[in-house]
């Protein structure tokens, strides 16, 4: 062990223990060291892999065309040379917040000064007989992707439940490689949660040329064989062939350790925190996915499942706990890769929106679309279209002012002329 306190010396441990090894829990832990953290810093993270990041799960990692070591956040070397204490394979099981502990899947208590949640979500389940046979799964973990990859063989049957994120970003993958692939979408259009109309419209018809079955309106009500899969069941009694399944119906918050212990937490969203990340418990901090946090964006509470909000409100937390200025937060923002279109995305729709202004013609496969409520610009969609994601970020981080919609479609105009004086 490395001096941090064990059961029975008391809270006086300057410890800062981090939950979670994900992208929030290297950025809180990384930032700590920054910010001058005067004691030990340890990282419990339940995985034996070094910290990774997962964007490239559901898009080149899993394509095979990225090896593992390129997931991983830092450089081998970093984590001794920060003093950050990697804890891998090892999991909180409870925490003791009268006697600012925690406890370990090892049975190790570690007491902390700061204790920082960054313990992220789960793919939700799918409730449906048949979801535990082989060649069902999810993709969340290195080891899910790692898992699929030698089955995305050419001729293979895959549905994908979900016309998500995950979901549209594999079936592009699987397409590629030639898998036969149907999307069944319980909505009444693809990237509903996160999107307009117009740009679900344009995916349902690209993903349809590549050769994609969409089935929208449709639930998957069963898998059926004997070990492996082979047919995937819809609600509507109609059967498809199935040789591997992919799962993509969203995200459970990893709440529960919190709940257990007392600390506030709105069920089925996450851990209710401030604005400094701070959990009802003024020694707890939680940040990422697993956070319920308010965002000035949306204008309300909620999650906001990206790794540029992870890496925010871990900054955040850490400068808090350091008596260090935090950062502004800035223009929460997305971005999906599929086939050779590059969606990213500035704001929120979910704050709301009256109008939405197309420029350019989805047609070419190159175009963005700007959402106001009222004459405040709250969001964009920018397909293939890095400049006007640009703009639209830096208006939408000054309020939102300033751009008539009229002009916002005139692609006469460059797309830096878009910006207010
Ligand atoms: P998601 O983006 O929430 O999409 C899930 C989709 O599945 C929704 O359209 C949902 O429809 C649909 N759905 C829900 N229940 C269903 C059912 N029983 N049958 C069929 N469809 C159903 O979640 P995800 O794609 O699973 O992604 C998981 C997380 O990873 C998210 O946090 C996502 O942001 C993140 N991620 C992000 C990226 C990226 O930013 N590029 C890439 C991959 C993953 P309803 O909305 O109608 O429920």
């Amino acid at each position: 062990m490395t001096g941090v306190s064990e059961a029975g010396s008391l809270a006086r441990s300057n410890a800062a223990i981090v939950v979670g090894g994900g992208q929030a829990g290297v950025e809180c832990a990384t930032s700590l060291r920054q910010n001058g953290w005067p004691g030990e810093i340890i990282v419990i993270a339940a995985e034996e892999l070094p910290p990774y990041q997962r964007p490239p799960l559901s898009k080149a990692f899993l394509a095979g065309e990225m090896p593992v070591e390129r997931l991983f956040l830092r450089a081998a070397g970093f984590y001794e040379a920060e003093r950050i204490q990697l804890r891998l394979g090892e999991s909180v099981t409870a925490i003791d917040r009268r006697d600012n502990a925690v406890v370990t899947s090892e049975g190790t208590v570690l007491h902390y000064a700061k204790l920082f949640l960054a313990t992220g979500a789960r793919p939700r389940s799918l409730a449906v007989p048949g979801a535990h046979l082989e060649g069902v799964g999810f993709i969340r973990s290195a080891e899910d992707s790692r898992r699929l990859q030698p089955l995305f063989t050419a001729g293979s049957n895959l549905v994908i439940v979900g016309g998500g994120y995950i979901g549209l970003e594999v079936a592009a993958v699987a397409r590629k490689k030639g898998l036969s692939v149907t999307v069944v979408e319980a909505g009444p259009r693809l990237l509903g949660r996160v999107t307009a109309p117009v740009v679900s419209s344009f995916y349902e018809q690209f993903h349809r040329t590549k050769g994609v079955d969409i089935r929208l309106g449709a639930t998957v009500s069963a898998f059926t064989g004997e070990r492996r899969v082979r047919t995937a069941v819809l609600a509507d009694g109609s059967e498809l062939p199935c040789d591997l399944a992919v799962v993509g119906i969203g995200i459970v918050p990893n709440d529960e350790i919190a709940m257990y212990a007392g600390v506030e937490v709105e069920p089925g969203e996450g851990v209710v925190v401030d604005r400094a990340m701070r959990t009802s418990d003024p020694d707890i901090y939680a940040m990422g996915d697993c956070a319920f946090a308010l965002n000035d964006c949306a204008g309300r509470r909620g999650r906001i499942e990206s790794v540029a909000n992870a890496i925010e409100q871990a900054r955040i937390a850490a400068a808090h706990a350091c008596g260090v200025e935090p950062p502004s937060p800035a223009v929460p923002w997305f971005w999906s890769d599929q086939y050779d279109l590059k969606l990213q995305t500035a704001g929120l729709i979910s704050r709301g929106y009256d109008r939405a202004v197309v420029r350019g013609d989805p047609a070419t496969g190159k175009f963005a679309v700007f959402y106001f409520s009222d004459t405040v610009l709250v969001a964009l969609d920018a397909i293939n279209s890095p400049a006007e994601f640009n703009i639209a970020k830096r208006i939408i981080a000054r309020g939102g002012a300033g751009l008539d919609p009229e002009r916002a479609a005139d692609l006469g105009l460059d797309a830096r002329q878009l910006l207010p004086a």
